[in-house]
């Protein structure tokens, strides 16, 4: 009997689990820690920040993945020990026989809006069901004047995410009625949108942005944000007003997985491009804590397309290495990511992010199919690991 530990039931997590299950004799026991109670499905956060969709509608119990033959533990995993494979949980260490064979790191990214002065003061997060809850209260009451949509930094997870924001909160406006008395800008800490995709989908999305009278400023890092006074300060000297401020913040790995020596210089795991597995034999990394150069100079970017991906390869190598039986599998480096842009379209992004010397991405115009396969994937994907 043996035994995998997966650190996170996010989206690498849950996936690698149920993967595993699938592929492993029932002897074998797979043990998902996360110290959240629910697996929120992020895509959807865009949708409630603008009313359609409830947080129990995208949120599910980890607890039910005990019904599948994967044991939940939920508490705060304090230290990782990679040589040993053994994790120290909510100030308990698991027992020694539940220590790992193999042990997968799927913590995410933390987010730290308090690293700007003033942002979580003044701001709204997108990136959490707190925030985008509230941002949904504040457009339901909201009469016109300026809303700011900021990228805190120039690398976040899903680079699509706060310009498929701005597109939806334009959608909305107009449905509420008062777009016509409601100015939009994007202001980005990065040059372009999604940089990494090429230059074709950066000048796609952006397109669709400006078309929709949003207007666009890149390479404007913001250094600080008074809320009294409703003012966001950034480096390059410029500063704007808002009457509501949505932001995207700094993302940071967690500090257990820093503590545990597995960060490289990037400040993220490095992990073999293609196995996933750290410089610690048995010790895997996915998702958003791991950063893995590309040969055009940036990350490969931190999505759940990715995320999930990764989770597969790395359970079935560990599933074939078990059982004997199964081909060894390679993360390629593809993926796929839709871009709402309201009124029941998306476009879509798609591509081999692993091509060289430059990924090798193709948009496609939104559409109403791409926002159809969008809620499809969001049903079918909870449905399928809950
Ligand atoms: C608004 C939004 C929209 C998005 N849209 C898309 C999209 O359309 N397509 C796409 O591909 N990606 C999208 N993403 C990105 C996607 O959600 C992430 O890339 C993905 O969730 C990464 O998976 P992960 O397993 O690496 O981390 P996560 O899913 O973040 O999981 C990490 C888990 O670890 C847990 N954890 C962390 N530290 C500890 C600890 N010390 N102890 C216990 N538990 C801990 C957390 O609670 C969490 O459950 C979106 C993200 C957001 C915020």
């Amino acid at each position: 009997m043996s035994t995998v530990l997966i650190l996170g039931g996010g989206v690498g997590g849950v996936v690698a689990a149920g993967t595993l299950r699938k592929l492993l004799p029932k002897e074998h026991r797979i043990i998902v820690v996360d110290r959240e109670q629910n697996h929120l499905f992020a895509p959807s956060l865009l949708w409630l920040m603008i009313g359609d969709r409830k947080s129990q509608k995208i949120a599910r119990p980890l607890a039910r993945l005990n019904r599948k033959g994967i044991e939940f533990v939920q508490g705060e995993t304090e230290s990782i020990d990679p040589e040993k494979k053994s994790v120290r949980v909510s100030g308990r260490e698991l027992a020694r026989e539940l220590a790992a064979d193999a042990l997968i790191v799927s913590l995410g990214a933390d987010l730290v809006p308090q690293a700007i002065p003033g942002l979580k003061e003044a701001g709204q997060n997108i990136y959490t069901l707190d925030g985008a809850e509230s941002i949904s209260r504040s457009l339901s009451s909201f009469a016109g004047g300026k809303i700011v949509v900021l990228t805190a930094a120039p690398a976040y997870k899903c680079p699509a995410a706060p310009y498929e924001a701005a597109m939806l909160i334009d959608y909305h406006l107009k449905r509420l009625g008062v777009r016509a008395k409601t100015r939009i800008d994007l202001y980005a800490a990065e040059p372009a949108p999604m940089g990494t995709a090429g230059p074709e989908v950066s000048a796609g999305v952006r397109q669709m942005v400006e078309s929709k009278s949003i207007q666009y400023f890149p390479n404007h890092q913001v250094t600080e944000v008074d809320a009294v006074s409703r003012r966001i300060k950034f480096a390059n000297g410029v500063n704007a007003d808002f009457d509501l401020l949505f932001y995207v913040p700094p993302h940071r790995a967690p500090e257990v997985v820093k503590n545990a020596g597995l960060l490289s210089e990037s400040g993220w795991v490095s992990v073999d491009r293609h196995t996933l597995e750290t410089k610690f034999k048995g010790v895997y990394a996915i998702g958003d804590v791991t950063a893995i150069p590309l040969k055009m100079g940036k990350p490969l970017p931190k999505a759940g397309v990715f995320a999930h991906g990764q989770a597969e390869v790395v359970a079935r190598n560990i599933a074939a290495e078990w059982t004997a039986r199964g081909e060894k599998h390679r993360f390629d480096g593809v993926g796929q990511c839709f871009i709402e842009t309201g009124g029941h379209r998306a476009g879509i992004g798609k591509g081999n992010f692993y091509a060289e010397p430059t990924p090798q991405v193709a948009i496609k115009q939104p559409a109403i199919r791409w926002h159809l396969a969008k809620i499809l994937f969001e049903k079918q994907w909870l449905w399928k690991w809950f």
